[in-house]
């Protein structure tokens, strides 16, 4: 049954937060939407690079699938507003979408802003007032949540609904403050980890190697301790000053934990497309096309220049030897090293750099059928602040709406 001016106050105007307040207002709720930056939606404005991967055009269960950290207590979040049904939403709201390689989901325009412009139409369309303030402190009075404190001004409410998001990117305005507020219920932060990251080597040939773009590579991330391999995947990758990025290297991210110097290594085939027996006779034609030249000076055809020199001195032969006189075992070693050219891992780059933070609201003090602490009536939590995290591909803003949805409605009802 739908209750009139139950008041809610949406702390965070992200993902999340836009469409909970939508969602609570649309339901005849009068909504304070609270968002500490002078416009919402930073975040939205940077996701895939600036056109919004939006969702994953996918069902349920490949869905939940897609999430490695707490993915069973998404189930009902995601069943009750599913990718298709967020698509749908999104499409109702005059956003016109195509799916992309990877189901992935974008707006036509691939313009993230349209996004962002269409969640402000939706709130503002359902009368949920905007208030640019920070957030400090829920008011809780013998164990009734009854209002959020701010820096300006102490709104009363019925319901709250933590949408603060992660730490990650905190110039965006995730800067963590959704922990403390839902510390302060009571409730227990997950430590805050940085996942989908770049890494950090200590190999010094990544900085000579940096802005190299290695495109359609193998890559395999292996666990030094057992010689097993925790990630493997076949697409592209960066080197940079401090390691290694690029999407195929924020996916492995979310594979690898605990990393310490050394544990972990990157092999990357450098030539997937060939066999060994190929690429060896490729070598030998390249060698007998440059037959009196150094071996230093034939392999452009063969590799991007930045890294030749990093190949060469883990070749072990010089530079200046002539292709001609390379032996049969130098040029098979030369092939095993273009298969499996490594490169250790030392670390993840900060989570101020992490496209998502993993950790955050314990999730068995969550209800997942609503969003509401077990904790502290009316309150509620919805997107990154909890402690679920996704790889890439849509999914995680597909949390956002879904849990946002969820709460929204819960809140509200
Ligand atoms: C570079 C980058 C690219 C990404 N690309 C994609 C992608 O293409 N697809 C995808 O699915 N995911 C992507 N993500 C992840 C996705 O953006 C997040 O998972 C999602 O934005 C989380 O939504 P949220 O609402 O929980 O948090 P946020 O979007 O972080 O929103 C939190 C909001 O709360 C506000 N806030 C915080 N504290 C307070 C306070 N005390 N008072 C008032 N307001 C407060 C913040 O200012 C912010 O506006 C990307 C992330 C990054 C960093």
């Amino acid at each position: 049954m739908k209750m009139k001016n139950k008041s809610v106050v949406v702390i965070g105007g992200g993902a999340a937060g836009l469409i909970a307040a939508g969602t609570a207002a649309e339901n005849g709720a009068s909504v304070n939407l609270i968002e500490k930056n002078n416009r919402v939606g930073r975040k939205i404005m940077i996701t895939g690079k600036g056109r919004c991967n939006i969702t994953n055009n996918c069902d349920v269960q490949t869905f939940i699938s897609n999430v490695p950290v707490n993915g069973r207590f998404l189930y009902s979040a995601i069943n009750s507003f599913n990718p298709w049904e967020a698509m749908n939403f999104f499409e109702s709201l005059g956003l016109s979408l195509k799916t992309e390689r990877g189901n992935r989901v974008f707006p036509i325009s691939d313009k993230a802003v349209d996004v962002v412009d269409s969640l402000n139409g939706y709130i503002e369309q359902n009368g949920v007032k905007l208030i640019n303030d920070t957030a400090t402190a829920l008011v809780i009075n013998n164990g009734n949540l009854c209002a959020v404190k701010c820096k300006g001004k102490t709104y009363e409410a019925d319901c709250v609904i933590v949408c603060c998001g992660g730490k990650s990117y905190p110039l965006t305005g995730s800067t963590g403050d959704g922990y403390t507020l839902a510390k302060q219920a009571g409730h227990t932060i997950i430590t805050p980890k940085p996942s989908l990251v770049p890494l950090e080597s200590c190999d010094s040939e990544c900085k000579s190697m940096q802005g190299l773009s290695l495109k359609n590579v193998s890559l395999k991330i292996i666990n030094r301790s057992n010689g097993k391999t925790s990630y493997s995947d076949f697409g592209d990758m960066l080197f940079t000053h401090f390691g290694m990025s690029g999407p195929m290297i924020l996916s492995a991210s979310s594979h690898l934990r605990d990393i310490t110097a050394g544990k972990y290594y990157a092999e990357i085939d450098l030539k997937p497309a060939l066999d060994f027996e190929q690429l060896d006779k490729r070598i030998r034609h390249d060698f007998t096309e440059n037959s009196n030249k150094d071996v230093s000076n034939s392999f452009s055809k063969l590799l991007p220049r930045k890294i030749i020199i990093p190949v060469l001195k883990r070749w072990g032969v010089p530079f200046d030897k002539k292709c001609n006189v390379i032996t049969k075992e130098e040029r098979r070693k030369l092939c095993e090293i273009l298969k499996a050219f490594t490169v250790d891992i030392s670390g993840f780059r900060p989570i101020e750099e992490a496209i998502i933070t993993s950790g955050g609201v314990k999730t068995t003090e969550i209800n997942p059928k609503t969003m509401e602490s077990k904790l502290l009536n009316n309150l509620y939590f919805a997107g990154e602040v909890i402690d679920c995290d996704a790889y890439t591909g849509g999914f995680n803003l597909q949390i956002a709406w879904s849990t946002g949805r969820l709460a929204g409605n819960s809140a509200s009802i």
